[in-house]
């Protein structure tokens, strides 16, 4: 079989490993339009249900990507110079510039050609294979050109964000609010090795614009909003990158394929950045894709077992997405309540149920369901699993 996949993220690379081992007579080539070791964004973070997932796909990947990761337990809340912590199970860091290294390596030791500088907008590009894979991520052209046949809608959140990274070793996966005088700004942060820290800062476009963000250049706004985390980040300077403000852009698609052209990764659905899945759910698109190719002979059959078991698994995901990115769309509804309550209720984002009801009536029912067995049966009823184990609160 000839394998085409375009766009070397962590989705075209994957599949493009996963399918040199189910067949190593297989031609696989993956087409990156940047060069080597360019790419955009930071660290990411992922937990043990995708280490699970990606030992069972591929040990040696699965070793090399966990022996290049930081691990966090902690949580941690910086507000009003306040640090309210929670210690549970943790998850994991890694940068994206290393993790796309280590795939890169790995799909090479399989014989995989990698193709760099190469820009492929049209499927005729590589009407040489049996099988195109569109891995061009959530802008991805291939997508773009047949959208009709996909079904596609991109739907734009409405705070403003910036991938940037810190000099700052963040020791606890960090929320760091701060009031300004033109509203709420804050980041998710996170180390991704052992020199360098992830910082996504989000903001409401009123906050963005009444600090004049957009009047300036990426550069000056990282030097305005140094000063407002130096507290947090005890100094240490933010770090740019390749990175630009931008609104979240969610793409689902009800085709993911089109004849031998098949969806993976954010080409196919993006979900929010603040529930960090985008990347496992890539991983698990490539994961999925190998394996129904391996248990159907007939490509179109294949094909559609792996669309229609992908957009199953993505209902819920997309559903925590949704509930995530409203709930700091929605900031003003939580920020007065106390430290505590804030932070229980930030990790509580994912539920359906807390934009229906107050926030202090939510959090008192979440305490009483800790403690009464029936309510905590009624709670995952109505929302998803309460995934959270709140083990421990302190100042
Ligand atoms: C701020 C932010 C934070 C995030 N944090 C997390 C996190 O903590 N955990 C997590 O799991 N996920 C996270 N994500 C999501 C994650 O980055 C993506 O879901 C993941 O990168 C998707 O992988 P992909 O391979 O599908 O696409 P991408 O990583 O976007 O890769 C697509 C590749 O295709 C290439 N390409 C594009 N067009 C073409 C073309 N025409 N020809 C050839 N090549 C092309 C691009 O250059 C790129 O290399 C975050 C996203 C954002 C925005």
């Amino acid at each position: 079989m000839r394998i085409a996949c375009v766009g070397g993220g962590p989705a075209g690379l994957y599949f493009a490993i996963l399918m040199k081992r189910r067949d190593a007579t297989s031609e696989v080539t993956v087409y990156e339009r940047n060069p080597p070791k360019r790419t955009q964004g930071w660290g990411v973070v992922y937990w043990n249900d995708l280490v699970e997932s990606l030992q069972a796909a591929d040990s040696t990947s699965a070793a090399a990507i966990c022996a290049n990761s930081v691990k966090w337990t902690d949580q941690g809340l910086h507000l009003r110079g306040r640090w309210t912590l929670h210690s549970g199970r943790g998850g994991y860091g890694i940068g994206r510039h290393r993790l796309l290294e280590l795939l890169t390596a790995r799909a090479i030791e399989l014989g995989v050609r990698v193709v760099y500088d190469t820009d492929i907008c049209d499927v005729r590009q590589v009407c040489h294979a049996d099988l195109v894979v569109a891995a061009d991520g959530s802008g991805s052209a291939l997508r773009r050109n047949a959208a009709d046949r996909f079904s596609t809608s991109i739907s734009t959140g409405r705070n403003k964000y910036i991938w940037l990274g810190s000099t700052k070793v963040l020791d606890t996966f960090t929320f760091a609010l701060v009031r300004t005088p033109a509203g709420w700004i804050w980041f998710h942060g996170y180390a991704h090795d052992g020199e360098t820290s992830t910082c996504v800062v989000e903001c409401p476009p009123e906050t963005w614009s009444g600090l004049g963000f957009d009047r300036c250049d990426a550069r000056q706004a990282v030097d305005m909003l140094e000063p407002l985390f130096a507290d947090v980040l005890e100094d240490h300077p933010l770090l740019l990158g390749e990175s630009s403000w931008l609104n979240f852009r969610t793409v689902r698609n009800e085709h993911w394929h089109d004849g031998n052209l098949v969806l993976m990764g954010d080409a196919a659905h993006t979900t929010h950045f603040t529930i960090g899945s985008g990347t496992k759910l890539a991983l698990q698109d490539a994961i999925a894709l190998s394996e129904s190719l391996g248990e159907h002979h007939d490509l179109e059959t294949a094909l559609s077992a792996y669309g229609q078991g992908r957009r199953e698994a993505l209902r819920q995901p997309q559903s925590e997405a949704r509930c995530s990115a409203a709930w700091f769309e929605n900031i003003e509804r939580y920020v007065g309540l106390g430290d505590i309550q804030l932070f229980l209720l930030l990790r509580e984002r994912r539920s359906p149920l807390l934009a229906r009801i107050p926030p202090l009536l939510y959090y008192r029912l979440h305490m009483l369901a800790e403690k009464v067995p029936a309510l905590r049966r009624l709670r995952r009823w109505i929302g998803p699993p309460a995934r959270a184990v709140y083990s421990r609160w302190r100042y």
